[in-house]
């Protein structure tokens, strides 16, 4: 017969079980601030400007056309099951030299699911968009930021070649900040000048189906463009793709930067 301790232990090695898988490695790249790339400092004055959730057929090419008139390119971490559906959108983004890498399959709460399922949010969906649209996947940024044990496990190891980002500048743009479009764009451009700093990552959203953000939130980044380019400028700072952080500031200054860096091309 077991003894009395058996059910406590038992309750006992199960929490430490899912704290392991599903807690601690947030505890580590989050708090700790490790592992997951969130800045670069050595890139001086350059900012990356990411965007997370698309692509989404109402935002996302509204959304190139204010990046195309500024003459700004990001980074853009799509769900690969909507880059899928509309390749039409994310060709574009590649013709108008921007960078594509993934967020997941789909936007799934990660510490949650089993390492098969893991595996596949970030392996499979990079897999995906790499046979798709011939580009080199090699970032990804998890759902909601979050990862568990198998993904912290597998990007230790340098699976796929995969690495870890996640960001330095998060302003909450998925909530409209203000009464309308333009007023909540002015609201995000003080939140994130106030956070400014060199090689910071921000990390914006092209989409509001993912669950928590407000519907019509996505209007206020796409007014937001105009205004973020023209005041990082004016402090001397400019907004550029995740690859062009690490290109050296000697060929950033001679001028080879950003037209020959970082396409996000695949090589072969
Ligand atoms: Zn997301």
């Amino acid at each position: 017969m077991r003894g009395w301790w058996w059910g406590p232990a038992a309750a006992l090695l199960v929490v430490a079980a899912v704290l392991m898988y599903s807690g601690l490695p947030n505890v580590w790249t989050r708090w700790l601030r490790q592992t997951a790339l969130r800045r670069w400092p050595a890139a001086g004055s350059r900012v990356a400007l990411t965007f997370d959730d698309g692509p989404d057929p109402g935002y996302t090419p509204r959304l190139l056309d204010a990046l195309k008139a500024c003459g700004v390119r990001a980074t853009f971490f799509l769900i690969a099951d909507k880059a899928l559906r509309r390749p039409d959108i994310v060709e574009r983004m590649i013709r108008e030299g921007h960078e594509v890498q993934v967020h997941g399959m789909r936007h799934l709460l990660v510490p949650a699911l089993p390492p098969g399922r893991t595996a596949e949010q970030v392996f499979t969906a990079a897999d995906r968009l790499e046979e798709r649209f011939g580009v080199s996947v090699r970032w990804y940024r998890p759902t909601w930021g979050l990862c568990n044990l198998a993904t912290l496990w597998w990007i230790g190891h340098r699976r796929r070649g995969m690495r870890l980002v996640t960001w330095s500048i998060m302003v909450g743009d998925w909530r409209k900040a203000g009464a309308t479009p333009e007023a909540g764009a002015r609201v995000l451009l003080n939140r994130i000048v106030r956070r400014l700093h060199p090689g910071a990552i921000l990390v914006l959203h092209d989409s509001d189906e993912t669950w928590g953000s407000e519907a019509g939130a996505p209007e206020q980044v796409i007014r937001l463009m105009p205004m973020l380019a023209e005041a990082l400028g004016k402090r001397g700072y400019r907004l550029c793709r995740l690859s062009d952080l690490f290109v050296p500031q000697e060929v950033a200054d001679s001028g080879g930067w950003p037209q020959d860096a970082g396409r996000g091309r695949r090589d072969s």
